[in-house]
């Protein structure tokens, strides 16, 4: 047997990390600013415990293009390296400084926000630089040194000529990546990545201008100045106190995120956990339209400040992808795959903290504020109902909150409901029945004819709520939801007094017989009742099982697809106490017999929106002719 050990060569290492350690070049800014900003943060945590004899001041990070010499500078203010810690830090690839730093220092240093972690970021600079050089000066009183890399595992390192303290990391960008000598390209990539970064960033100049001196003429300019520019907030409100917070500073910091964005947002959510992750930020929810699928300003993921990714699946559940904001976590790895993400335990542990903050939050909202969360319901009752679908836990406290508007515009929780309705509205199995509309012109008709009755009819026209209706109907006991005209109500709804038909039994059958004989089309199942004589002679309801089965087949899920098209059912109500009912029946000539009755099914089929097309013009034709 041979034991051994698996010789790995640099040389071979070194242009795979190049290659393949990140998908996308663009990371090498984020990473060495990381490493300025790491450098600045241990610093100021040596000041302050009094291990740097060193006055920290207001250090900052600066970046300079130079087009011509096609170099990108990253100049720092921070701790800076001893030619020793070159060696250790940046000739030993994978071994990380900022590990070391946070293991040595313990929990004192576990609150500074150091990013770095993996000793691997630095040699991201390869991915874009031919040639990398480092010219650093300790916070130890110790000469600087220079270190230059051309590419190869060969370096040099020698004395430096740097004064002050801190790194500056030069870079002379290769041929194939001189989009990063363009100033716009370097703006974009520190507005992704390093817009909320902690330590100030410098990025060239900018003019201010200043207020006039008092006497000045209106002709005269106002003078100006030239400053800094910095690029970043090194202060966003997701790091603040929520008690140091108004809610004008929720709204300033989500144009700060969302500069496009022109909707204001309906309320945010402050996430500060420190146990038993670490996690801080801000969610909003945004007033949401129709459609699902439009959804470009995504929250947005950060470590320790630095913008990992604005995809989010997985690590927020899915029905509040739909939300905007911050979450930002430096327990979340900064270059990680999804297939990762998905599967870490902190990461599960988040989610299940984030779903359990929103329904806290939609709870509390509700509660303290009726009046205002019922006139935000439908802005926000998709992401709600949504929830509710996907998420037992969420759906537990959800209940309590829930709003069921009716076609009036009353708001009432399940429970509330259930109580309103539960002596008018059952079936003979003593099941609720719960009548809604969707559409309130379409189902005018239905809507008023439930009213007069004395009926609730909520509204229910979100796009998942068949979806949201069956799992009511599994989870709550004796329930059962019909849209208004889905059956006629009086055999939806138990009732005692029914009206007494006009018609023998013998007249009924034959009614019957004549009305399928003329219908041919088999969608229709003729249903003869005794209603008042100021209803409506023809009926037409849709079964609500059929026509729920289609919507869903619609919007998806629950394994509805690939059923095939669901076959046309109505029932067709005639109402054997209305007059026009009684003609029919005691017309003689089978001619007109036949008239009356297509005329009457094409009525009732108009009223239900379901004459279209060729049989409209056939309608409108006939109707003029008789009117004549
Ligand atoms: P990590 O940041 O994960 O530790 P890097 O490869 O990004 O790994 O950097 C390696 C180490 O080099 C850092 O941990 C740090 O000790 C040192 N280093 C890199 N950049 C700087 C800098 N600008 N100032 C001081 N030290 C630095
Ligand atoms: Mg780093």
């Amino acid at each position: 047997m041979a034991k051994g050990k698996i010789n790995v060569s640099v040389e071979n290492i070194f242009p795979l990390i190049k290659k393949f350690l990140y998908s996308d070049h663009e990371i090498f800014l984020r990473e060495l600013i990381s490493n300025a900003t790491d450098a600045t943060l241990k610093l100021k945590h040596l000041t302050s415990i009094g291990e740097a004899k060193v006055e920290y001041g207001n250090p900052r990070i600066e970046i300079k293009v130079d087009k011509e010499g096609k170099k990108l500078h990253i100049i720092d203010q921070g701790l800076g390296m001893t030619e020793e810690e070159v060696k250790n830090y940046i000739n030993q690839v994978a071994f990380s400084g900022a590990e070391e730093f946070l293991n040595k220092y313990e929990d004192g240093a576990k609150d500074t926000g150091i990013i770095g972690h993996f000793g691997l970021g630095f040699y991201s600079a390869f991915m874009v630089a031919d040639t990398v050089e480092i010219i650093t000066k300790s916070y130890k009183d110790e000469p600087a040194a220079h270190w230059s890399c051309d590419g190869s595992p060969n370096f040099t390192l020698k004395k430096g000529k740097k004064e002050d303290r801190g790194t500056e990391i030069i870079l002379h960008i290769a041929d194939d990546s001189t989009e990063f000598l363009e100033e716009s390209r370097i703006n974009e990539l520190l507005s992704k990545y390093n817009k909320f970064m902690p330590i100030p960033i410098k990025f060239g100049m900018r003019t201010e201008t200043l207020p006039k001196p008092e006497g000045a003429k209106e002709e005269d300019p106002a003078p100006t100045k030239e400053v800094d520019n910095i690029v970043n907030n090194p202060n966003p409100a997701w790091t603040k106190q929520p008690a140091d917070l108004e809610d004008a500073d929720y709204k300033g910091f989500y144009r700060e995120l969302y500069p496009m964005q022109f909707e204001e947002p309906l309320f945010h959510i402050h996430l500060n956990v420190d146990y038993p992750f670490n996690l801080t930020g801000i969610l909003y929810f945004p007033k949401l339209t129709q459609d699902l699928n439009v959804q470009k300003d995504r929250i947005q993921l950060y470590q320790n400040q630095v913008f990992v990714t604005d995809n989010v699946e997985g690590i927020v559940p899915e029905f509040l992808t739909m939300l905007r904001g911050v979450i930002d976590s430096p327990d979340i790895p900064l270059n990680v795959s999804r297939s990762y993400l998905q599967a870490d335990g902190a990461v599960k542990k988040i989610s299940s903290y984030i779903t359990r903050k929103v329904a806290d939050k939609l709870s509390s909202l509700f509660k303290n504020n009726r009046e205002d969360f019922e006139a935000k319901w439908n802005d926000i009752k998709i992401v709600i109902e949504y929830g509710m679908l996907s998420e037992d836990k969420f759906f537990e406290k959800a209940d309590k909150f829930a709003l069921y508007p009716t076609v009036d515009g009353n708001f009432y929780t399940f429970e509330e409901l259930q109580e309103k309705i539960k002596d008018t509205q059952t079936d003979k199995d003593d099941k609720l029945v719960i009548l809604y509309a969707s559409d309130k012109d379409a189902q005018h008709s239905y809507i008023e004819a439930a009213k007069t009755k004395g009926y609730e009819v909520l509204m229910m026209d979100s796009p998942i709520i068949g979806h949201l209706m069956q799992k009511l109907e599994t989870s709550k006991e004796k329930v059962s939801f019909a849209r208004v005209d889905a059956d006629h109500l009086d055999n939806l709804i138990k009732k005692e007094e029914t009206a007494i038909s006009k018609l023998s039994d013998e007249e009924k059958e034959k009614l019957k017989a004549e009305l399928e004989e003329t219908i041919t089309n088999k969608s229709y199942t003729v249903q003869l009742e005794a209603m008042d004589s100021s209803a409506s002679p023809f009926i037409i309801t849709e079964p609500e099982f059929m026509r729920r089965m289609k919507e869903m087949q619609q919007t998806g899920g629950g394994g509805m697809f690939g059923m095939g098209n669901m076959p046309e059912m109505y029932n067709l109500i005639v109402n054997t106490n209305h007059e026009l009912v009684n003609e029919i029946l005691n017309t003689k000539t089978a001619k007109k017999k036949e008239r009356l009755i297509n005329q009457s099914l094409d009525l009732a089929r108009l009223s239900k929106g379901l004459l279209k097309g060729e049989e409209l013009t056939a309608f409108i034709k006939r109707s003029y002719e008789m009117v004549k």
